[in-house]
């Protein structure tokens, strides 16, 4: 049938001994940047994605679109939807995993605990038991978060570091991931790579994050709410570029070892392996804003705020180390650079030149008549 045809063609790649990768998450923001990475260097790429509501759709129907055009499929459906994955291992002999599908963001949290424990613990176990059992076993790469650090205040973060005080349900769901996936390996010889992402941004990125919604709020003239530590600190992030994440993820699916099956033991233990995917260098978010500012050319009306207890961690800051070693993972993309290239995405994707243009305009005639 033509579903099957259109899931085999684009899971197989165009290269010789080049990988076939199920990504899940594909519509997402990490997820079609690292689904166009592969297709663009002859990799099979077969996306899935449920399409769910946490933010703008159209954004992700765009993505989709986008992906399309470059021959990449992207199944809609749900991780929890075993009978689906089952059917995708028949069609394809995946020799990778992409996993990227998760509910993200850590306010949402509260009102919507359920949708974290759906996606983050029963659907990644949903995709384990399909892969546990496929021929061949896929080596399974996904994605963590720097969240699982939470509480810990020892800083830069290192993979040794603790992890068992999370700061909101996402963390714990991303904790719990990591949890899942060691018994997985232990017991069925999976071989799995965790990346714990720092803040990713970039072109086509999510509505939900700050950079996001602050230049958004810039341009609409809205007040935008600056957080401030319990001891007055400023929040800071260890803001990292889509590309360079990518990068990071292409790294650790070349690098991931075969998993071994559960009678594995000739070839000894699949690797079960963790890795911070940062930048390395931590921004206050007063910075981010006065480069967006910088940028955008208008002046934010900014609001100081002490930070409630809803979920947000002060600051984030990756020792990348561990990921340099093992697939030479080095970030090279400076906070205004990358900035800049969202910006430009973003003035573009909403078609506001004008707007922006007149904005600009009329704060430069403000500070004159100062
Ligand atoms: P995203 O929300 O843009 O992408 C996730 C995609 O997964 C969405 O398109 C969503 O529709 C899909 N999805 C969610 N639940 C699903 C389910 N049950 N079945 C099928 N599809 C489902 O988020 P992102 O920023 O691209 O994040 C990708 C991954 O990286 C996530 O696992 C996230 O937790 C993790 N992460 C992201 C960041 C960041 O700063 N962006 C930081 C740390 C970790």
């Amino acid at each position: 049938p033509t579903w099957e045809r259109q899931v085999r063609h684009s899971a197989t790649p165009r290269r010789p001994s080049g990988l076939s990768v199920l990504v899940t998450g594909a519509a997402g923001f990490v997820g079609s940047h690292a689904s166009f990475a592969l297709r663009k260097r002859g990799d099979g790429v077969l996306g899935l994605d449920n399409f769910n509501h946490y933010y703008d759709v159209s954004l992700k129907r765009a993505r989709q679109d986008l992906l399309r055009a470059r021959g990449v499929h992207v199944v809609e459906g749900d991780l929890n939807d075993s009978p689906l994955l089952s059917r995708l291992f028949d069609v394809v002999p995946f020799t990778h995993v992409l996993h990227l599908a998760a509910q993200a963001g850590v306010r949402f949290a509260m009102k919507n605990p359920q949708s974290y424990v759906a996606s983050n613990v029963a659907g990644f176990i949903s995709l384990l038991e399909v892969a546990k059992s496929a021929d061949p076993q896929p080596a399974i790469v996904w994605a963590s978060s720097s969240s699982v650090y939470g509480l810990n205040r020892q800083s830069p973060f290192s993979e040794a570091h603790r992890t068992d005080q999370p700061a909101s349900l996402y963390a714990a769901t991303k904790k719990a991931g990591e949890e899942i996936a060691h018994t997985y390996n232990h017991i069925y010889g999976l071989s799995l790579t965790g990346l714990r992402f720092f803040t990713v941004y970039g072109p086509w990125g999510r509505p939900d994050m700050a950079y996001f919604f602050f230049t958004k709020d810039i341009l609409q003239g809205k007040t935008i709410s600056l957080f401030k530590t319990q001891d007055d600190k400023e929040v800071a992030r260890d803001f990292t570029y889509i590309d360079d994440v990518v990068r990071g993820c292409l790294g650790a699916l070349d690098t991931a070892e075969k998993s071994t099956g559960s009678g594995g033991k000739k070839r000894g233990p699949a690797q079960l392996r963790v890795y911070n995917l940062g930048n390395t260098s931590p921004v206050p978010v007063g910075r981010l804003v006065s480069i967006l500012e910088g940028l955008l050319g208008v002046k934010a009306k900014k609001h100081i705020v002490r930070m409630p207890r809803n979920g947000d961690v002060p600051y984030t800051h990756a020792n990348v180390s561990l990921a340099g070693r093992d697939f030479g993972y080095r970030p090279t993309t400076d906070l205004a650079v990358g900035l800049r290239k969202f910006v430009k995405w973003y003035v573009g994707y909403y078609g506001i030149q004008s707007k922006v243009n007149k904005l600009q305009e009329g704060s430069r005639g403000g500070s004159d008549s100062k």
